[in-house]
């Protein structure tokens, strides 16, 4: 038996050569691999410690997973606009870190389609896309769009809106594989919304990603695990999809407890 302790982050993800979501979750100086785990039983005791994730202050509760309440305060990566970048206040001045802006706001995003728990639109950083289609676990994607600031990102996805859903519904998305979509043909349908309109943008030539999670059993009904109400989870690990970790008794979103302190036994 083997265990590992430190302080919750979301993991972190990438694709191997036959396109399996990877996942690894940093504890102190442990890279623990999650992919080989599947099958076997882990416990996570939450040792009743809390800290910022930014700021690395003990806290009692977390906002917007991680953040102690200033620090969801004054970063501007916890502002409203990065959830609807179409309210980027930037040339106005306001922005609460105009040098953390720059660095990640004003650089390529691209507008993408997915197939998370269906059919949706989405918008991210360029470098980023493959990381955020994982975490949202997607099991398709295609980039379909590059603009070169995040705001104009905002305004193309305002658009795509009106037609298309741009929420997971992430009980769905865990069940199990979504039906498959056609996304060069969505594409072909999303470009026709945007004809006339007076938008910042470059169509990409991309091909579709397929995206494989290690989740193999369908669900049939997700129930959430939490440190809260149960400090110390249990269960047999059956799988991993967007940030979840799926074991047999329910469901455990790692990003949402980021700065709980825990202990893994495996
Ligand atoms: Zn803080």
């Amino acid at each position: 038996m083997s265990s590992f302790s430190g302080s919750l982050q979301s993991m972190t993800t990438g694709l191997d050569t036959k396109n399996y979501a990877q996942y690894s979750l940093s504890l102190n100086e442990d890279k623990v691999d999650f992919n080989s785990l599947i099958g076997q039983t882990l416990e996570i005791r939450f040792l009743g410690k809390i800290s910022c994730v930014s700021c690395q202050k003990k806290i009692k509760k977390t906002y917007n997973s991680g953040y102690c309440y200033p620090c969801f305060f004054s970063l501007a990566r916890n502002d409203m606009c990065i959830v609807k970048p179409e309210l980027c206040h930037f040339h106005r001045g306001t922005c609460r870190e105009p040098e953390w802006g720059e660095k990640n706001c004003f650089i390529d995003h691209i507008i993408y389609l997915s197939n998370t728990s269906g059919l949706k639109v989405g918008i991210t950083r360029s470098y980023r896309k493959i990381q955020r289609w994982i975490d949202q676990g997607a099991s398709q994607g295609l980039a379909i769009l590059k603009v070169k600031k995040r705001l104009d990102a905002g305004k193309v996805e305002v658009v795509l809106k009106e037609h298309m859903n741009d929420k997971t519904n992430w009980r769905k998305m865990l069940k199990g594989k979504p039906e498959r979509q056609d996304l060069e043909s969505k594409k072909k349908e999303v470009l026709k919304n945007l004809e006339g309109l007076k938008l910042d943008f470059e169509v990409l030539d991309e091909k579709p990603y397929d995206i494989y999670f290690p989740h193999t059993t369908v669900l049939d009904k997700v129930s959430s695990l939490s440190l809260d109400k149960t400090p110390e989870i249990k269960s047999k690990l059956i799988g991993i999809k967007a940030q979840y970790l799926i074991f047999s008794d329910g469901v455990f979103n790692v990003r949402k407890f980021s700065g709980y302190h825990v202990k893994i036994a495996v």
